[in-house]
């Protein structure tokens, strides 16, 4: 007898929707099965004319990020609250930045320790700034610690974050031998110091131009056309970079470079940096033209995941300074980010946060599926409801959507078989689980 059924349900297998039963016993799927077969099971909840996807997975958001003056708004309860109304069951944060491998079990340590309090699942990337020690042996002891994902900087060597290129010419020929992904942050650091911009709102987007990401990108990708190993941009913020990489090194896309984008970029630009609440949407790399935007959306194919780059900050603290380079950056989007993406691509971004990010981080089978053995983590998503953005759930007090009407709305979340919202209420409280992706 069987703990739960989904019956009637338009369930995504194989990268479209079939009308199935998905059958649930101790936390994992066990049985799929047609609609027209009689299944013994304790319970059911009817999904007619609803969507059923496996949970969405977040590859990147910081939680409890401290920039000194100021702490992102959310904490793991408060931020996996967020997450769950918008169908997301595991995300990825990052480990605080070291620069020796010493430095990283006290830092691990802390992420655990902050992480005890969320309601879904989530596991980590190590990361590094001006990382001057031994490449293997540190990602042997993140091997060891479950964690197959390094990100590093080619920007911020004020802050002394930037990591050098023969560093990360070593973490690619470590990633070709063991298959670890190098996470890159991709912005020319030179073009940013260079930039004799003031240091205004209205010039933001100028001094962290588009060239420097494209620049950047470029650069690194010629390093993976010779070196190998797979690496990854995190948030790319422009069309034209996109465009580069499937004109010069189409071969290697997917199997050596992944590409992950953001729903800021899709529906955001530099424009609101000529507003007065400009620095409500601060964040780097900073949003771009509508030429860019309009590329980025033309390019959507080619982008593998979505990640949210959630740091959402206080009002208040947003506009606590005018210099820009002293306003805290980030924004938060954890809650409706599957939504607003669902708006503009229907069906075809369903992949990018379900099966991709799982397969590209490692998550995969047991997340990112739904297929007998893999954990039974679902969204029951309602494709006809209209909602209007609000403030949100995450402690935050603004949504950079807020206002916005969208069509389609995450109706319940299921963590492995434990419904945390149903029918957009918050109706069960688990622990989420470290997950180990190594
Ligand atoms: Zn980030």
């Amino acid at each position: 007898m069987y703990d739960l059924g989904l019956i009637n349900g338009k369930v995504y297998r194989n990268g479209q929707f079939t009308l199935l039963d998905v059958y649930i016993k101790d936390e994992v799927i066990a049985e799929i099965a047609s609609p027209s077969m009689e299944v013994p099971c304790k319970r059911t909840v009817d999904c007619t004319n609803k969507l059923v996807m496996p949970g969405f997975i977040d590859p990147h958001v910081h939680i409890n990020l401290d920039l000194g003056e100021f702490k992102t708004s959310d904490n793991y309860e408060s931020a996996s609250k967020a997450a769950i109304f918008g169908g997301i069951t595991t995300f990825i944060d990052f480990i605080e930045p070291i620069n020796y491998v010493k430095e990283f079990d006290e830092k691990l340590k802390q992420k655990h320790k902050e992480a005890e309090n969320s309601f879904i699942d989530y596991s980590f990337h190590t990361t590094v700034g001006n990382f001057k020690d031994d490449v293997e042996q540190l990602v042997k002891k993140s091997f060891a610690n479950g964690i197959p994902s390094i990100k590093l900087f080619t920007t911020y060597s004020e802050s002394n974050r930037k990591c050098s290129y023969e560093k990360i010419q070593e973490f690619l020929e470590n990633s070709r031998l063991t298959d670890s992904l190098i996470l890159v942050h991709a912005e020319n650091d030179e073009m940013i110091l260079n930039s004799t911009v003031d240091d205004t709102l209205a010039l933001y987007e100028r001094s962290r131009p588009a060239e420097s990401e494209r620049e950047e990108i470029e650069k690194l990708a010629s390093l993976v056309a010779e070196i190998k190993g797979k690496l990854y941009f995190v948030h790319v913020t422009c069309g034209s970079s996109i465009e580069m990489l499937n004109e010069k090194y189409s071969e290697i896309l997917e199997s050596n470079i992944f590409i992950e984008s953001c729903p800021h970029y899709f529906y955001l630009n530099k424009d609101v940096y000529e507003t007065e609440n400009g620095n409500l949407f601060l964040l780097a790399p900073p949003l771009r033209s509508t030429e860019e935007q309009e590329k980025l959306k033309k390019n959507i194919a080619t982008i593998n995941t979505v990640g949210t780059d959630h740091a959402p900050f206080k009002k208040e603290e947003k506009m606590t300074y005018n210099k820009v380079s002293q306003v805290p950056k980030g924004i938060g989007s954890l809650e409706y980010s599957f939504s607003l993406m669902y708006n503009l691509f229907g069906e075809s971004i369903v992949a990018k946060y379900t099966i991709n990010p799982a397969v590209i981080h490692n998550l995969f089978p047991k997340k990112g599926i739904i297929q007998e053995g893999s954990d039974a983590d679902f969204v029951i998503f309602n494709p006809e409801e209209k909602l209007i953005i609000d403030s949100g759930r995450s402690q935050s007090d603004y949504s950079p959507y807020e206002g916005l009407k969208i069509t389609g709305v995450v109706e319940s979340t299921i963590l492995r078989g434990n419904f945390l919202v149903k029918d957009r209420q918050l109706v069960g409280i688990t622990r989420g689980q470290f997950i180990r992706r190594k």
